[in-house]
């Protein structure tokens, strides 16, 4: 069978409403949100979304949370990396001395 919507694939349905770059944006969300994703245990792309932000691999049955329409998220990976004392809060620690410079040149 030929491929219907090649260009526009599961947006295909919008046909010519809401703008392109509203529905690039959908697209780029929803070829993820549907299409099968990386096992991070048994390592086959069996991964579907189940509801939001619950993901259950199909092969080994691992169900696990990650983003509402992603797997993994930058923030998500964030918030692991500060559980397992890896992270350091950059912006923090990095920004106070500075202001306090500042304050003090201005003086
Ligand atoms: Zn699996």
């Amino acid at each position: 069978m030929a491929k219907r919507t090649k260009k526009v694939g599961s947006v295909g349905r919008f046909q010519a409403r809401y703008g392109v770059r509203a529905r690039t944006i959908t697209r780029n969300i929803e070829t993820i949100q549907k299409g099968r994703q990386d096992c991070p245990k048994c390592g086959y792309k069996k991964v579907k979304r189940i509801s939001t932000g619950i993901w259950q691999c199909k092969k080994c049955g691992v169900k696990y949370t990650g983003g509402a329409y992603i797997p993994e998220t930058e923030s998500g990976q964030n918030a692991e990396k500060m559980l397992k004392g890896e992270f350091e809060f950059p912006d923090v620690s990095s920004e106070e001395p500075k202001e306090a410079e500042s304050k003090g040149g201005k003086k």
